[in-house]
């Protein structure tokens, strides 16, 4: 905790966590990231926005907003620090992390500090993101480890950014999860167990909305 958030409970500054994914569907990877993310920046809240049209995944066919929304709230619905958001789900067109975190921004006090939890694979990506300057000076960036992305490697994908942007990445270490949504959705394709790679209640939801045959 950073010395300036030190006082009393009435009026230190809230820091809620963002992150943003497709979630199709959501997993234990990003639910394990978002915990270790909450915990190490003691975050009063994570708030999960799956993305309506996503801009960088044009070529491949997102499953329902309304599905990825419903599977989400339920693998989050354990934990008290987790909500989920439908701020993307419900804007037109496609969706710009920018345009979210003004919006929340807008809807929060002024001095909430903002946490955008982004994994490994993610960070080189922002670079082609919509006004990225001003999404990094607007909240703090947090590099989650994924399997498959040496720290070291991730560690220099941060330097590279921060040169660039003149802004600081913050990057943590989570338990390993070596699960990814097009893996799971591969699976289910290929009749094959996504059993303990994803809540059972997401599991329960796949199977009864036939999702990913
Ligand atoms: P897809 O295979 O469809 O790209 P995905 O598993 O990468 O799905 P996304 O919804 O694309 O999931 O990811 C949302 C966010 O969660 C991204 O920032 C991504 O880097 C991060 N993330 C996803 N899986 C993991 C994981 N296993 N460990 C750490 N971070 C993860
Ligand atoms: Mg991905």
């Amino acid at each position: 905790m950073l010395d300036s958030d030190k006082c009393d409970t009435k009026t230190r500054v809230s820091r809620y966590g963002i992150m943003g994914g497709t979630f199709d569907p959501v997993h234990y990877g990003h639910l394990v990231t978002a915990e270790a993310v909450r915990d190490e920046f003691k975050l009063d809240k994570v708030v999960f926005v799956p993305t309506g049209k996503p801009p960088h995944k044009k070529g491949y066919k997102v499953t329902d907003a309304k599905h990825r929304y419903l599977m989400t709230v339920l693998a989050t619905v354990t934990n008290p620090f987790f909500e989920v958001s439908r701020i993307e789900i419900d804007r037109e067109g496609y969706t710009y992390t920018i345009d979210t975190i003004l919006e929340f921004k807008k809807m929060q006090p002024e001095d909430t500090k903002i946490y955008f939890i982004t994994g490994a694979d993610a960070v080189l990506e922002i670079l082609t993101w919509k006004k990225v300057g001003e999404l990094l000076r607007l909240c703090n960036f947090v590099a989650a480890t994924r399997p498959g992305y040496e720290p070291s490697q991730l560690n220099e994908m941060i330097k590279y950014v921060e040169k660039v942007h003149g802004s600081t990445i913050h990057m943590v270490e989570v338990p390993a999860m070596a699960i990814s949504s097009t893996d799971i959705r591969n699976r289910i394709k290929a009749n094959r167990p996504i059993k303990y790679l994803v809540p059972e209640s997401v599991e329960y939801y796949i199977m009864k909305n036939g999702l990913y045959r």
